[in-house]
Parts: C-alpha cells; sequence; structure tokens
C-alpha cells in the first residue's frame, strides 16, 4: 500500500471514530429542521432531494408551481479545499431562475478568517451574492471596495477582502461550483465547462434571401423522404408492406420536414416577416432559440389532436446526444414565399438556460409509425433524423471566460514581475556573491535593503509569507484526495514555493530563511532595534540550545501529524507561528495573539533569530528540503577551522563547526564568511600570508 493511500485509510478511520464520538466530520451540517428554521412561511422546505444533495422550497403563493428554489449546503457539492487544507461549508438558496437569494456561511477554516480577520470581512462577501445571477460571469476584484471595477455587460465583479484575496477566490469557486451543480441538475442550467462559451447570433448581420436560396445554403435543412424510404425502414418487420398506398406510388413524397434556425436576422426574417421576426425576438428570453419546423407531402409531422403550447408528440430534439424538450411557441407564421405547400409549420422553442449551442449540430428526429391489423393493430416504429446547422457565418462565439485562478494570476502580474526580478538578482548574488560580500559596508546596505523589501513588499504588501500552513493544508488535501489547485490561487506564494524548492537543490535551506522570509527579516530588524538600543546579545547555554535545536523538529512531525489525523487540532497547532500576526494581518489582532508575536521578537532581539533556531515549524521543514542541496557551494580554504576560527565566531547562526566546515541546515546565506574569505582585510590566513611574503621580501 502506497503511503497515501495509507494515510488516507488511517484518516477515515479517525474520521469514523470523530464521528462515533460526536465531534464534527466533513459533511453536510444542517438537518432538515435546520433548514426549515432558517425559511419563514409562505416557503416551505421539502424533502432533500435524492439525485442532489439540495433541499427544494415551496411557496404557498405558487401552489402548482413546484420549487420556486433550492437550498444546499456547498460542501456536499463542491468540497473545495482552502489553504488550510479543509473546505469550507456555506448554505447556498437560489431561486428557480437561477439568482442566488443568499450566501450564509457555515463554518470555514481559512487561517486568514479564522482569528486574523474575524469572520466578518467573509460574511460581508457573502451578502454581495444576494440577487447576483448565475447567469452572469460572477468575478472577484482584487481593488477592495470597488465593485464596477471590470464590471460590464454579463460580468459581475465582486469587492474582495483586503489580505484575504486568494481565500475569497476559492469561496466563490465553491460558490459557483455548488450552485451550477444545483442549477444543472434541476433548472436546466447547460454545463459550460464542458462545452464552452455559446456562440451568440451576430444580431447585424442580415441578407435578403429567398426560401430557394436558405435551402441551397444550408441555412434551411430538409429531410426528403419518399413512399419507398419508408417502406425500406420498415422492411422485415411487422410495418412492411401495410401502407397500400406508399406500395402503390413508392416515388411519391412521404413527408418533406424542414427545419431553419430563426433568431438569426438572415433566417428568421426570410420565414417569418420583419414583423414576425421581431415580435419573435420579444418573446424569447435571454438565452432561448426558436426553430421553425414544417413539413409537406402525404404526412405531417404534427397530428391531428396536436394541442398548440405543448410539445409535438413525434419529434425529438437534441444536441450532442442530450434531449431537450422543443415546444411550440403558438405562433402562426404564414406561409414563406416560396415555400412548397405546407401541411404543418410551428415555431418551436427550447427553455431558455437549455445550454444548447446554436452554432454547433442539432438533431430532429421524427417518430414514423405503422399499423398492421385492425382489431388490436400490431404498431412497429422507426425514427428518421434530419441533422441541421445553420451556416457559422451567422454566429460569433465570445471569448471564454478567464477561470477565477487565472485572473488571480493576472491581477497580481506587477506583483509577480517585481518579486520575480529581485528572485532574478538574489540568484545572481548568491551565484556570484564575490563582489557584494568583499566589503563588509556593500553587503550589509545590500542585506538591509533586500530584508527591507522582504518585510515591506512581499510579506506586507503582497502578501506572500510561507507558512506552515501551506505544508500541513496540502497534506491534509492530499489525505482528503482533494488535490493542491488552492495553491494556484495565490500566485505570489506560488512563485516563493517554487523558487525556495528550486534553492534546495543549489543552495540549501538558507535562500528563503536567510533572504525570503518576512518574520525572519523582521526578527533582524529586531535584532537591529535592540543594538541601537545598546541591548547585549545574549547567547543561550550551549545544552540548553542544543535540546531547543530540537524543537522545532518535534513540532514540525506534530503538526504534519495532525494536519493528517486530527485537522481541527492541526488548525489551532498552527497559531505557534505569529507570520499571521505579524505579517498577515500586520499585528491588528487580539491582544494575546499579538503579545505572542511581541515576546518572540523581544527574544528575538535579545537571542538572535531565537524563534527561527528554537521554534519554527516551518524552518525545520525547510531544514529538511535542504538536504537535497547538491553544492557546498560557500568557499572554504584549509585554514578554515585549522587553525582559524575567524568566520566560526563571526557567524551569528552557529553555523560553522569547529573544524571550519559549514552546517549547511543552519545557515542563514547571510554571506559574511564569503566576505571574509575574500576580503585580505579580515581573512586571518590570508593577513598572515601577506604578514610573511612582506617579511621575506623585506630581509
Ligand atoms: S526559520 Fe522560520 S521564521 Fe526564521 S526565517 Fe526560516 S521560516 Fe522564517
Ligand atoms: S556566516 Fe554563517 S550563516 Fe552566514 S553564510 Fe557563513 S556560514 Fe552561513
Amino acid at each position: 500500500m502506497d503511503a497515501r493511500r495509507l494515510l488516507r485509510r488511517v484518516a477515515s478511520g479517525v474520521a469514523l471514530l470523530l464521528a462515533s464520538l460526536g465531534l464534527p466530520v466533513q459533511a453536510g451540517d444542517l438537518s432538515h429542521a435546520d433548514i426549515a428554521r432558517r425559511f419563514q412561511p409562505p416557503l416551505h422546505v421539502g424533502d432533500k432531494l435524492r439525485d442532489i444533495p439540495a433541499w427544494p422550497i415551496t411557496s404557498e403563493l405558487e401552489p402548482e408551481a413546484g420549487p420556486v428554489a433550492y437550498a444546499f449546503e456547498s460542501i456536499d457539492l463542491a468540497p473545495i479545499p482552502g489553504f488550510e487544507g479543509t473546505p469550507m461549508n456555506l448554505l447556498v438558496s437560489i431561486d428557480r431562475k437561477g439568482n442566488f437569494m443568499d450566501v450564509a456561511l457555515l463554518r470555514q477554516h481559512e487561517p486568514v478568517f479564522l482569528s486574523g480577520l474575524g469572520e466578518g470581512p467573509l460574511r460581508d462577501f457573502l451578502a454581495q451574492y444576494a440577487n447576483k445571477s448565475l447567469k452572469q460571469e460572477i468575478t472577484v476584484s482584487s481593488l477592495y471596495g470597488n465593485t464596477r471595477a471590470g464590471a460590464g455587460g454579463n460580468r459581475v465583479v465582486l469587492d474582495g477582502v483586503s489580505k484575504a484575496t486568494a481565500s475569497v477566490r476559492i469561496v466563490n469557486q465553491t460558490v459557483l461550483t455548488s450552485a451550477l451543480a444545483v442549477a444543472r441538475a434541476r433548472l436546466g442550467f447547460a454545463t459550460p465547462a464542458e462545452k464552452g462559451p455559446l456562440a451568440e447570433v451576430k444580431a447585424d448581420v442580415f441578407e435578403r434571401r429567398s426560401f430557394a436560396e436558405l435551402l441551397a445554403s444550408g441555412a434551411i435543412g430538409r429531410l426528403h423522404l419518399s413512399h419507398a424510404d419508408v417502406e425500406q425502414r420498415f422492411a422485415g418487420s411487422d410495418g412492411a408492406g401495410v401502407d397500400a398506398e406508399a406500395l402503390a406510388r413508392p416515388d411519391e413524397t412521404f413527408i418533406d420536414l424542414y427545419v431553419a434556425y430563426l433568431n438569426a436576422p438572415t433566417i428568421g426574417r426570410a420565414l417569418l416577416g420583419d414583423t414576425g421576426h421581431a415580435d419573435l425576438m420579444r418573446r424569447l428570453e435571454p438565452g432561448q432559440h426558436a426553430w421553425w419546423v414544417a413539413s409537406a407531402g402525404r404526412d405531417a409531422y404534427i397530428d391531428e389532436d396536436f394541442t398548440r403550447g405543448t410539445v409535438p408528440a413525434r419529434l425529438a430534439f437534441s444536441q450532442g446526444g442530450a434531449p431537450v424538450e422543443l415546444r411550440d411557441l403558438d405562433l402562426s407564421p404564414r406561409p414563406p414565399e416560396g415555400a412548397p405547400p405546407l401541411n404543418a409549420a410551428l415555431v418551436l422553442r427550447v427553455p431558455p438556460m437549455s445550454g444548447i449551442d446554436p452554432a454547433s449540430p442539432v438533431r430532429f428526429e421524427l417518430t414514423l409509425t405503422r399499423a398492421k391489423g385492425s382489431m388490436l393493430p400490431v404498431l412497429t416504429q422507426r425514427s428518421v433524423s434530419l441533422d441541421y446547422q445553420a451556416p457559422e457565418a451567422l454566429f460569433f462565439r465570445p471569448p471564454a471566460p478567464l477561470p477565477d485562478w487565472l485572473i488571480a494570476w493576472k491581477e497580481r502580474g506587477v506583483e509577480l514581475g517585481i518579486i520575480a526580478a529581485a528572485l532574478a538578482l538574489l540568484s545572481v548574488v548568491l551565484a556570484r556573491p564575490r563582489w557584494i560580500s568583499v566589503s563588509a559596508r556593500r553587503l550589509k546596505v545590500f542585506r538591509l535593503a533586500f530584508l527591507a523589501f522582504t518585510l515591506g513588499y512581499i510579506g506586507w504588501y503582497a502578501q506572500g509569507q510561507l507558512s506552515i500552513v501551506q505544508i500541513t493544508g496540502a497534506i491534509k488535501s492530499l489525505v482528503a484526495g482533494a488535490g493542491l489547485k488552492s495553491f494556484l490561487y495565490d500566485p505570489v506564494s506560488l512563485l516563493l514555493i517554487a523558487f525556495t524548492l528550486a534553492s534546495f537543490v543549489v543552495w540549501g535551506r538558507g535562500t528563503f530563511c536567510g533572504w525570503l522570509c518576512p518574520f525572519g527579516a523582521l526578527q533582524e530588524f529586531a535584532a537591529l532595534l535592540a543594538r541601537a538600543l545598546r541591548l547585549p546579545e545574549r547567547k543561550l547555554p550551549a545544552r540548553l540550545a542544543g535540546v531547543l535545536d530540537r524543537t522545532r523538529f518535534v513540532i514540525l512531525a506534530a503538526l504534519t501529524a495532525l494536519a493528517a489525523l486530527a485537522p481541527q487540532w492541526a488548525e489551532k497547532g498552527v497559531e505557534v507561528e505569529p507570520f499571521k500576526t505579524a505579517i498577515t494581518v500586520g499585528f491588528d489582532r487580539s491582544a494575546p495573539f499579538v503579545a505572542y508575536a511581541l515576546i518572540l521578537l523581544v527574544l528575538g532581539g535579545l537571542y538572535y533569530k531565537f524563534f527561527c533556531r528554537y521554534l519554527c515549524p516551518l524552518g525545520a521543514a525547510m531544514a529538511l528540503g535542504g538536504k537535497l542541496r547538491l553544492l557546498d557551494w560557500l568557499p572554504r580554504r584549509s585554514e578554515c577551522g585549522q587553525p582559524c576560527q575567524t568566520c566560526r565566531h563571526r557567524c551569528a547562526y552557529d553555523a560553522i563547526e569547529k573544524s571550519g566546515a559549514i552546517r549547511y541546515e543552519r545557515c542563514f546565506q547571510c554571506l559574511d564568511c564569503v566576505g571574509i574569505y575574500h576580503d585580505p582585510g579580515r581573512c586571518a590566513p590570508i593577513m598572515l600570508m601577506h604578514k610573511k611574503d612582506k617579511a621575506r621580501n623585506a630581509s
């Protein structure tokens, strides 16, 4: 059994255990009574549907209308994991036209909303769905408080939430995915993901065409069946040879079936006349399509007892194998000029949200019935089909809307560009560290400037603080079999994760911890402030430091185990990190969290990088990842450690052994030792060598 399956088994066992103890597991949260309490008369909640987990809502005011709305829990239909790896649960209600009535928060696990910003901004965000339509393209703005940005036409842009853009995009995906699932199952919505954007009629394209021209161009489709054709279809069955008229005149027309797509002005105006077409278009709802279906010959495609406004019993309609109801619109079109004498002609339309693509082929299927015998006749049926596709020139196809995650990448293009440029600069410096590090002053200026960028731009502005939550979230998602798609919604973090993973192989763990961690940078500045305040730097006793050094690995192991086995505890455990308090919400959080972050910074001022070295589970994960490093890239000479200890004493991270070897799992790549190595004024062996050379020259 592979590790993932084993984890899944353990997790499902734990889930069963939790359920038996009455603790929450991932599933719908509400009973029928819970839902019923939320809808007051005249609305009533019916029993949960069997085919889709949703509750139908009926209205006393429309007793015959069937469900006027549906309510459902998003977790049953779209359990999309958030950043912390657990799906949120929302109670969504939509009316029968696909308009949102309400989206209410049931539970959520997004770290930023758990205790950072609190749930208030999330509830405000959800309130924006009311009265929006599923037929609209609903996206989330990254410009907070600017609903009109980018909106227009069929596009609705909801206000995002500052510092939680990626999380609310996942919320949006959850709302839309669950609501569309219900709309497709119950409201006849199409499946846009499968078909792409539907073609639209070019309303301004019109050329006056005769019936014959439309027929010749394929704009009117035709199926001609002679008596002989029909006889052939019934050959070998009880229906063979029972139609005397067909046998007598085999070449005569049994039926001529004509179909044409009416929304396109060139076809519609030719068949219905200008006013008839205008009237039709007024009667159709947006997204609704109509066809002219007529027949000539001996047989008519509608029966004598056909009732206007209903579905012609013998005619079926489908697209791509999916049947759609064609209903009479109760118009009485005059026979088009140039058409043969017709025995039936109707304007038939599909429901408004059928998802029919008018530019793609559709199939009309006509049922033919023959009866053998007059007492208890034996009926035999055959069907014939007419495939029809209106000319492509009459349509245009709107560009496919970008998926939400791709919109996030586009909107953050500038931030990504700036951070990518900074990463490229850092790569050059680490690949060729000599020039920058040989001057202690130059190195200090560059390092402080880069750390200020990391803290201010990557951390506070672009919200790119990597965190242990990304690791525990990934574990939880994988255990739940939900994949890692949520990472796509946070492009800045994904860029930093990709760069950090690549840096493991080349330089080891220190590239992230030494240069790209905003909280790490904040600790550096805390230490500088402490020195400026003349607070002495202290060192823990070596034995205590040795024991504490392992603490961060214990914390990492505990958090990853909790993520796989008891996610609700992992959610609390990750608060060992002060990143959310200090970076994500900029200390705008309740007092205990702020106090904890400040204490860690004070400790970092006294004991250099206290949190990094003794507590940080992400740093521990980085140290493990750094084991992939292929190069011993920090320069060393034979005198390093034997006897020279200059670099060792100068290394603020205790990352150099007495032997002079670098302990890369501790090294934060500050480049101090590289500068010393290249500096004839600071490297003891070089200074000694120069001294010897001078003495030799003098003698
Ligand atoms: S050890 Fe933790 S806090 Fe320190 S730099 Fe690394 S990730 Fe950041
Ligand atoms: S001085 Fe220490 S932390 Fe800095 S690069 Fe050298 S070994 Fe790494």
